[in-house]
């Protein structure tokens, strides 16, 4: 049998005395969990840090000002050795040892008896990562994978089931029906709410759930409402790939890039509804109703939208139906093009010298017509982001002169901005329908105006293949 490095415990430090002996920076950071965990801590050292100091003035830990010399350590539940001197740090482990009370050597993990872990905390949940001292890097690097994959809010599920469990005990005296409830509640609608931070609804449903007769059988489905970003994969947030991970099908359109849909569960049904301009493929209508209707059928369905649902996204729409049908939903905001674009193209958005305001419209033509509030755009100090704009490139630079806009004012199209193929053409207000055909831009594509694109140049940084 593989011999166990070391055995993982975790011990209740709710007002137990321990030891710290140092008063630098990793004292410091040893101190922090354990005065987490509730324990009394007592700090010696010939001198402490600022950090330290502010504990001392506000009694969180008792400090006693002196050099290390050998105590008594017999009250004291458990011991660290964080001086920064490793002699000194092994005869503390050793003092400690000989009077049985555990130690942790901070700069060398072999010469104490515990190691402190990397540690993943969903309070009361909580995940320690140990590579028994081998390489607290590899440890940190897992730690980083867990916490992404975790959400923040995990813990509530366990106080919700602590809260329920007498409930749900009586309801299924059955130890095999219970765990099967149990599992559909923490995998389903009531566990995503928590996670969104609808406390309460999550609650009300539980409450519904286990009223009803054969609940988990007919349980209703949900939607997630979900922002895609702008194109690359890795500005989609941790719980939109989640989401993406459990959804039972999912509902996508054209600007959402083959990679992002690539991460999409395996198993899970792909509906692609289309939308190019003037050619949906399924009528917005329709989309609505598809929702609603698959998430009575009890799915996991998941909205993938381009950019962030919110921002010209047509998401406000999509969920009136489903809040009118009373099926659970939940919006996952994302990136937006218009600062995925100005970030991946190097112009800020806003910018001391050059802009204290920006603007994010539709170019949208309608009847060969832009409805927008042109006095408005034209205002000094401020950048516009133009979604939608290249179809009326020509009509957009024309009515903004014409409106007051300096000709020569920077102006930027963005295409296919933060993907490998994003490609970033500056000019001027009035050469924005020139550099459209010289180029023949395509959709999608970021117009941005304003003194902010002459930054362009300077902070570029994103090289696409
Ligand atoms: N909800 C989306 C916007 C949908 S409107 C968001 O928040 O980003 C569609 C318009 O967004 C496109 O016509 C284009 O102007 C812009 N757009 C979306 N993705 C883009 C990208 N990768 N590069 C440039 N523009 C993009």
């Amino acid at each position: 049998m593989m011999v166990m490095a070391n055995f993982p415990i975790f011990i209740n430090l709710q007002n137990r005395p321990c030891l710290v002996v140092g008063g630098g920076n990793i004292a410091s950071r040893k101190i922090q969990p354990l005065l987490n965990a509730g324990a009394r801590v007592t700090v010696i050292a010939p001198k402490i840090n600022a950090a330290l100091n502010e504990r001392v003035r506000d009694k969180q830990i008792t400090y006693l000002e002196q050099p290390y010399t050998q105590i008594s350590m017999a009250e004291m539940y458990l011991v660290i050795a964080a001086t920064d001197d490793s002699e000194l740090n092994a005869l503390i482990a050793q003092h400690a040892r000989s009077q049985q009370i555990l130690v942790n050597v901070v700069d060398n993990p072999g010469a104490g008896s515990f190691i402190m872990p990397s540690v993943i905390d969903r309070s009361p949940v909580m995940i320690a990562v140990s590579t028994g001292g081998a390489s607290p890097i590899l440890a940190r690097l897992l730690r980083a994978r867990l916490e992404t994959l975790i959400p923040a809010n995990y813990g509530k599920l366990a106080n919700l089931i602590s809260k329920f469990r007498a409930t749900v005990k009586k309801k299924f005296p059955e130890i095999k029906e219970r765990r099967r409830f149990w599992e559909h509640i923490l995998q389903g609608p009531v566990a995503e709410m928590l996670y969104g931070g609808q406390g309460q609804s999550a609650m009300k449903l539980l409450e519904k759930q286990l009223s009803e007769e054969t609940p988990y059988l007919e349980s209703c489905g949900e939607v997630y409402l979900v922002g895609g970003g702008p194109g690359d994969p890795d500005l989609l947030t941790f719980r939109a790939l989640r989401l993406m991970q459990q959804a039972d099908v999912v509902l996508y359109d054209r600007l959402i890039a083959p990679d992002i849909v690539e991460l999409v569960r395996k198993e899970a049904e792909r509906i692609y509804v289309g939308k190019k301009r003037d050619e949906h493929t399924l009528p917005q209508g329709e989309i609505n109703q598809l929702l609603v209707d698959l998430a009575k059928q009890g799915k996991r369905v998941l909205r993938l939208k381009g950019g962030d649902p919110f921002i010209f996204g047509r998401g406000g729409e999509e969920i009136d139906l489903l809040a009118e049908n009373n099926i659970p939903f939940q919006i996952v905001p994302g990136i937006t093009a218009a600062s995925g674009c100005a970030s991946y193209a190097g112009i800020p958005l806003t910018h001391r010298d050059y802009a204290q305001s920006c603007l994010f419209v539709t170019g949208h033509l309608k009847d060969g017509k832009m409805s927008l509030n042109w006095p408005a755009l034209v205002q000094p100090q401020q950048t516009l982001a133009v979604y939608m704009g290249t179809h009326g490139i020509d009509v957009l630079s024309k009515e903004l002169i014409k409106h007051g806009l300096a000709e020569i004012t920077p102006a930027a199209i963005v295409q296919q901005g933060t993907t490998n193929g994003q490609r970033v053409y500056t000019s001027t207000v009035k050469g924005l329908p020139n550099i459209s055909t010289q180029h023949g831009i395509k959709s999608p594509s970021m117009i941005i105006i304003g003194e902010v694109v002459s930054l362009h140049e300077k902070l570029a940084w994103f090289v696409s293949a």
